[in-house]
């Protein structure tokens, strides 16, 4: 009997399970979206407490110039500054040059060479830890495991799975304890982070624009949040969103 009315009824068991699929294709890339930029900040946490001192997000205001710097860890063995791109697809950089370039599909972007960024990082750090003259700094550069490095890079560049192996690395003790408690407080004390959000600096044109791309980057429709795939029509190849026809966003090439 009930047997009968579930091969009866077939096609709405099958309606009921594509609807799901689809919402849930729909929503997974807003839910990994928000995973991928926690997760640098999720594995630190993990790190020995009493060892290491997590900063996530610390902006520091320095003779007129705003950096804004992903993860700083102070540790006994120096003081790690770690610049985070949540990219997918595949990066090609150097150590110097100006741009890098991330490519996914046909889609091509250049973005800051983040070596340099966490350069300027460093530059802004030493500046605000002048009292201790002698600190060693080390940049990190963390990529989403959904991201593959295709050019040789000699500075440190990894992978969020590899981060915490690459922090451990470094074991040679070369700060005090009291050294780095005052040096947690201090730039703790000096984080702005709270006001610089709210900002007229960061005017609301420039967030969209920077949504968009960040969108683009981590392969996400900017307009529903849908994936973006390569789709078919009458003039060729092309990269849409999969909430298509809900959604007729593509990239033009
Ligand atoms: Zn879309």
């Amino acid at each position: 009997m009930m047997a009968d009315f579930i091969l009866e009824h077939w096609y709405i068991w099958l309606i009921i399970a594509v609807g799901l699929s689809s919402i849930y294709q729909a929503f997974k890339p807003i839910i990994k979206g928000h995973l991928g930029e926690k997760s640098t900040a999720a594995i630190l946490a993990r790190l020995d407490q009493s060892k290491y001192s997590v900063i996530n997000n610390l902006v520091l205001q320095t003779r007129g110039r705003t950096s804004q710097i992903d993860h700083v860890v102070v540790s006994n063995f120096g003081i790690f500054v770690i610049e985070t791109k949540n990219y997918k697809g595949w990066i090609f950089g150097g150590d110097e040059a100006e741009y890098w370039t991330q490519v996914l599909y046909k889609y091509k972007q250049q973005f800051y060479n983040p070596i340099r960024q966490n350069r300027g990082h460093v530059l802004a750090l030493k500046h605000h830890l002048r009292a201790f003259p002698n600190i060693a700094y080390i940049p990190i550069v963390v990529f989403s495991d959904n991201a593959t490095l295709k050019s040789a890079i000699y500075s440190e560049v990894t992978y969020s799975s590899m981060l915490r192996e690459v922090i451990k690395e470094y074991a040679d003790v070369v700060l005090t304890e009291e050294d780095k408690q005052a040096i947690f407080k201090q730039l703790n004390a000096a984080n702005i982070k709270a006001t610089y959000s709210r900002s007229k600096h960061v005017s609301a044109i420039r967030q969209k624009l920077e949504a968009r791309e960040k969108s683009l980057s981590e392969n996400r429709c900017p307009q529903c949040g849908g994936n973006l795939i390569p789709r078919f029509g009458k003039f060729g190849e092309f990269i849409g969103c999969s909430n298509f026809p809900t959604c007729r966003f593509t990239i033009d090439n």
